[in-house]
């Protein structure tokens, strides 16, 4: 539907939880985010012929960032209008035009120095929420306008941290700000509104910043991925979760290694954290490795804490 004038928010089921993407429609047509293999083709088209518009409308795909439900959709769009560019940030390019690299690179990552890797099944399901290889026609960098209309230009912004080259657009006409994944609270709901996993943003030092950059934005209107819409008071409240959120995981990470006596792996880490952090299913608990693995390596390198081996899988120490 339309909640702001010319943006459209369509909901869609991604597993237990919900998939928002939005459409800007003016003279230009711009798609925000493809979703999964066949999102296209099943929603978005079916969506824009209700509001009397043909698949050749879309002039542009702007992908948020590179995860399997946000660009998964490429081929099928590349399908069903041929004309549409599809853009990118160019940090992000290589994951969003390769799944199988995405896959091995971004979900498949804590598999060799942490023991985490994905089953053979876990990995089928994140590649089958992708199409083909599809090529990147635009790479941005944040900082473009975007002339949707006569009366109407919305501004891309890199916002960096749930992946390096995360972006979001922002509409000064409605004060809005469509961040899509870039800050992620202090816990994702499922469809229900229940807690469904942990914010998995990947370098703490790219994400804090990101979040006070959005927050001086001062938006009336914030539009994510996987939350209901935020408007008001909500915004900044939003925000200030998933700010402290980021504080309370490095606290939690330092108390646990403090605690203990000896070193401790990423498990037996997200073992030890995951209930103080959230509520979250216990099977979602491995998903905290993609903050805890940025919050380890910022601790190392400030020698707060020590990296280490033990029977062949990284651990940390206190320094
Ligand atoms: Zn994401």
């Amino acid at each position: 539907m339309e909640i702001l004038k010319g943006i459209h928010r369509i909901q869609t089921p991604l597993g237990t939880r919900s998939l928002y993407q939005h459409l800007l429609i003016d003279e230009r047509c711009v798609l925000i985010d493809t979703g999964v293999t066949r999102t296209p083709e099943q929603v978005i088209i079916p969506y824009l012929k209700r509001v009397g518009l043909g698949p050749d409308r879309i002039d542009l795909a702007l992908i948020s960032h590179a995860d399997a439900d946000h660009f998964g959709g490429d081929e099928s769009l590349r399908r069903v209008a041929p004309r549409a560019l599809i853009a990118c940030h160019e940090l992000d390019v290589a994951w969003v035009e390769d799944p199988d690299r995405l896959v091995e690179e971004r979900y498949n990552q804590f598999s060799e120095p942490h023991g985490m890797g994905l089953t053979p099944e876990e990995r089928a399901g994140a590649r089958g929420m992708m199409g083909g290889k599809v090529g990147v026609d635009l790479s941005l960098q944040g900082g473009e306008q975007i002339r949707m209309g006569e009366r109407w230009r919305v501004e891309i912004l890199h916002v960096p941290g749930h992946t390096q080259g995360h972006l979001m657009v922002y509409d000064p006409r409605s004060e809005a700000a469509i961040i899509c994944d870039a800050a992620l609270g202090s816990v994702i709901p499922d469809a229900e509104g229940n807690p469904s996993m942990p914010p998995t943003y990947c370098y703490p030092e790219t994400y804090l910043p990101s979040i006070r950059k959005i927050s001086a934005l001062n938006p009336k209107h914030l539009l994510t991925s996987h939350y209901p819409a935020m408007r008001g008071r909500e915004v900044q409240a939003f925000l200030r979760e998933s700010l402290d959120f980021v504080r309370r995981v490095e606290r939690a990470i330092l108390s646990a290694l403090r605690k203990t006596k000896g070193r401790m792996t990423m498990r037996e880490i997200i073992d030890t954290v995951s209930s103080s952090l959230g509520k979250w299913p216990e099977e979602a608990a491995p998903q905290l490795a993609f903050p805890l693995a940025g919050h380890l390596n910022l601790l190392s390198k400030a020698k707060r804490i020590q990296k280490g081996r033990r029977k062949g899988l990284a651990c940390w120490e206190i320094a």
